[in-house]
């Protein structure tokens, strides 16, 4: 987003399940009205993950289902998500 500071910057894509942020989902904000970086308001309750058993894999299906990827397309994406926030730190 232009004109926005760095320390403003966010993630354009939810760092869990890499919806697009603000596009398809909102925000995740937190109890005090902030809005988290990172996550989504599927996937991030403010207090903690809302699945929080969820693992990559799955993750990974959810996204891919009922897209038409190429093999090369889904190994990128693969490595997209094995990069994510949620799945290479575990963090909020
Ligand atoms: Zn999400």
């Amino acid at each position: 987003m232009p004109g926005v500071p760095d320390r403003e910057k966010k993630s354009e894509n939810c760092q869990s399940c890499f919806k697009m942020l603000n596009g398809t989902v909102p925000y995740a904000t937190f109890n005090d009205g902030t809005y988290s970086h990172y996550y989504c308001a599927q996937c991030f309750d403010g207090i903690g993950f809302t699945e929080s058993n969820l693992s990559l894999n799955t993750a990974f299906s959810r996204f891919i289902a009922g897209k038409r990827l190429s093999w090369l397309a889904r190994m990128k994406y693969a490595r997209v998500f094995q990069n994510l926030r949620r799945w290479k730190m575990g963090d909020y």
